[in-house]
C-alpha cells in the first residue's frame, strides 16, 4: 500500500504516521524529518537547506525530488510507504507520477486558526519524534520525552512568523495537490479538527479498516 498524506503544517500528519505505521507495517517516509536530520548532521544537503527550512519556504522542487526518488529505491519500501510531506507542489506530484504508483492520497483536512493553536504550543522529541504540547499535552518531566526520557524541543520553523508563512505557502503551493489527485480517483478525505484518537478512528474508517 502506497499512501500520500496530504494536509497544512500542523493537521496531525505526522502522528496519524506512526498510527498508520502499525497499522499497515510500512514505513514513514517525511521529507521534514529527513531534511531536519541532515541539518543536523551538518551535511552537504543539510547546509543547504537549513535557511529555507528554519524559515517555512520550500526546498527546491529538483533537490526534494531527488531526496525521494533515492529513498524510494530502497529495500525496505517494497510492500509500501507513507509519504508525509511530499509532494508539496504540482512539478512534484508530476514527478512522483513518474516513479511511484500511489494507491491512495489522505487529505486531512483541518482549518487555519486551530493549525496555528496547535503549532505555536507544538513540541517534538528529538529522539522518537513524539509530539507534545506546551498546554495541552506537557511531558511529565519538563523537556523530557515520556516515552524515551529524549529531548523535548521547539522546532525552529514554529514560531508564529514561520507558521503563516508556512499556511501560506501550504494554501498556495499545495492545496492544488487536492484538485490534482481527486481528478485521479485516488484522494480520501479525514476530517482532522477532532482530538487525535478521533481522527485516527476517522482515518481507519476512510481506509475500510
Ligand atoms: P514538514 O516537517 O513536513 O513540516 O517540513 C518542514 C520543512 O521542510 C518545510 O517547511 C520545507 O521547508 C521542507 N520540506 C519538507 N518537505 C518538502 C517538500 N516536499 N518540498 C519542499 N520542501 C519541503
Amino acid at each position: 500500500m502506497n499512501l500520500i498524506f496530504l494536509g497544512p503544517p500542523g493537521a496531525g500528519k505526522g502522528t496519524l504516521a506512526a498510527k498508520a505505521v502499525e497499522l499497515f507495517k510500512i514505513p514513514h517516509i517525511s521529507t521534514g524529518s529527513i531534511f531536519r536530520a541532515a541539518r543536523d548532521a551538518g551535511t552537504p544537503l543539510g547546509l543547504k537547506v537549513k535557511a529555507i527550512i528554519e524559515s517555512g519556504k520550500l526546498v527546491d522542487d529538483e533537490t526534494t525530488i531527488a531526496l525521494v526518488r533515492e529513498r524510494l529505491s530502497q529495500e525496505d519500501v517494497r510492500a509500501g510507504y507513507i509519504l508525509d510531506g511530499f509532494p508539496r507542489t504540482i512539478p512534484q506530484a508530476e514527478a512522483l507520477a513518474g516513479f511511484a504508483r500511489i494507491d491512495r492520497v489522505v487529505n486531512f483536512d483541518v482549518p487555519d486558526e486551530a493549525v496555528v493553536e496547535r503549532l505555536t504550543g507544538r513540541q517534538i522529541c528529538r529522539n522518537c519524534g513524539a509530539n507534545y504540547h506546551r498546554v495541552f499535552k506537557k511531558p511529565r518531566q519538563e523537556g523530557r520525552c515520556d516515552a524515551c526520557e529524549g529531548e523535548v524541543y521547539t522546532r525552529a520553523d514554529d514560531s508564529e512568523e514561520a507558521i503563516r508563512r508556512r499556511l501560506q505557502v501550504y494554501r498556495d503551493q499545495t492545496a492544488p495537490l487536492i484538485g490534482f489527485y481527486r481528478e485521479r480517483g485516488l484522494l480520501v478525505d479525514v476530517d482532522a479538527r477532532p482530538a487525535v484518537e478521533q481522527v485516527a478512528a476517522n482515518f481507519k474508517k476512510a481506509m475500510g479498516r
